[in-house]
């Protein structure tokens, strides 16, 4: 059976974590904004090529050329056949009325996390400036902020300070929330809490959302 689903959450949630889990429990493919427009640039298709030209002066891709290239994205054959798990899209009202035109969500999931826990856990949070892993305060690398894995520099993200959280967590909160309340008034939210570890949270959401297909 192909799965269409959604996925939102705030920056901080466990989102990442959980599309994984969710694209290999459902078959469905895990399709991020970013990796959908990086593959149509490298594809070079003519929409491809028009998100390419707004990237490339440094400007956000504009709405109607990013429909366009999730809706190729959805069109190609993977999807058709296992369904798809979108992450990062719809971000607004306009995008998920668009979307609707195109293609049918069967759940949208919502892991929800109070904003001063996620505001502490990217707080908290370190990263390898070499290979990407992830470290926190409570959870460092074993010797003086070295990556376990490469050796390299564990450090704070720039945009993890304070005020770039705070900055993003509103955008969230006047964008993106009415975005999920509009999913919830179409009968197709399934809110799910992401206290707890990824595999709590992970048995929450197969739970919630295998209770709404069967409905
Ligand atoms: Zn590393």
């Amino acid at each position: 059976m192909a799965v269409r689903l959604l996925i939102f959450g705030r920056q901080g949630a466990g989102k990442g974590t959980q599309s994984t889990r969710l694209s290999e429990r459902y078959g469905a493919p895990h399709i991020s904004t970013g990796d959908m427009l990086r593959a149509a640039v490298a594809n070079a298709t003519p929409i491809g090529l028009e998100a390419k030209s707004y990237m490339d002066a440094g400007q956000l891709v504009p709405d109607e050329v990013m429909l366009g290239v999730v809706e190729e994205r959805l069109a190609e054959p993977d999807v058709v056949e296992h369904g798809f798990l979108l992450d990062g899209f719809p971000r607004t009202v306009v995008q998920a009325e668009a979307l609707g035109r195109f293609a049918t969500v069967d759940v949208a999931v919502d892991i929800v996390v109070p904003e001063e826990v996620v505001l502490e856990r990217i707080s908290s949070r370190r990263v390898c400036g070499s290979c990407g892993r992830i470290y926190s305060v409570q959870a460092p690398p074993e010797r003086d902020w070295t990556c376990d894995t490469c050796g390299g520099e564990v450090v704070q993200r720039a945009d993890d300070t304070p005020e770039a959280v705070a900055k993003r967590l509103a955008a969230y909160a006047s964008e993106t929330q009415p975005t999920i309340d509009w999913y919830a008034d179409a009968g197709l939210l399934v809110k799910v809490d992401g206290l707890g570890t990824p595999d709590e949270v992970s048995e929450r959401l197969t739970a919630a959302i295998d209770a709404h297909l069967a409905r």
